[in-house]
Order: structure tokens, then sequence, then C-alpha cells
């Protein structure tokens, strides 16, 4: 178990699970406290490796009842967004790709885009991912696939 300042230190002071700021000088008892999310990660069939994150308690907490939220932004406009954890998960799993929302016009698709890849970069860095926009049925359809 690391030193929450060291775990803090690297991910910026931000949750993992809800990307917004943890306030270090929060008390570790509040909900919006500090917290270390530890987790298995299998790095190939035989070996794994422990992955420490910095988190609210709060978020941490419900990490354990529920898979990890990670909301998308309120201020992007799509239609059916998939959960981001369930899909990550996938894609490292089995690879592909899959639609991962649906936006009314390229301009939403495009910031939806940017939006997630820059989320993903946090929430997932050891792994590239990429993005497609494809134009169907009077929309536009975001896909996510490993880079
Ligand atoms: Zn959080």
């Amino acid at each position: 178990m690391s030193d929450l300042n060291e775990v803090g230190d690297r991910d910026n002071w931000t949750c993992w699970l809800c990307d917004t700021a943890v306030d270090p000088d929060s008390s570790v008892n509040s909900d919006r406290g500090p917290s270390v999310d530890s987790y298995t990660v299998a790095k190939t069939k035989k070996s794994t490796t422990v992955v420490e994150r910095l988190a609210h308690r709060q978020c941490n907490t419900m990490k354990g009842k529920i898979a990890p939220v990670v909301p998308w932004s309120p201020d992007l406009l799509v239609v059916d967004p998939s959960p981001i954890v369930a899909t990550v998960e996938r894609l490292k799993n089995k690879g592909g790709r899959e639609i991962i929302a649906r936006c009314p016009d390229l301009d939403d698709a495009n910031a939806a885009s940017d939006w997630l890849l820059d989320r993903l970069s946090r929430f997932a860095p050891d792994t590239r991912f990429a993005t497609q926009i494809n134009p169907g049925g009077g929309q536009y359809m975001l896909m996510l696939t490993l880079d």
C-alpha cells in the first residue's frame, strides 16, 4: 500500500472515477476526502499487478456496490451513451470496436470523441484508444476501439 500523498501527487489530486478534484487537506473520513483505490489487473494470463489510484472516499465506497461509475460529461450532446467502464473492459479483453454513443450531428460527435479520448487518457492510462465517427440513419455513431 502506497502512501496516500504519493498516489495523490501522481494522479494530480483528481479522482480517477469521477474525474473531479480531490482536496488533499480534507479529512480522510469525509465523503469527498481522499482515499486510495487499489485493484488487481491481469498483466498476462499468469501475472497480475496491483494498481493504486486516487479516488474520493465516496466514489471508492460506491464502487464496491456497483461497477465503477464514470459519468459522461453533462456538456455533451450524446444519445444512448454506453457505460464507459464496461465498454473499456470489454475492449481490453476482446478487442474489436463498439458503438459507445450516438450524436445528432457531426460537431457533437467530434466534441464527444475529444472528450472521451481525454477522459480515457486518465481513466485507463495504460491503454491507447482511438475513435471513429460513422454517419448512419441520420445521426453519427461514435465508435471506440483500441489504438
Ligand atoms: Zn470521485
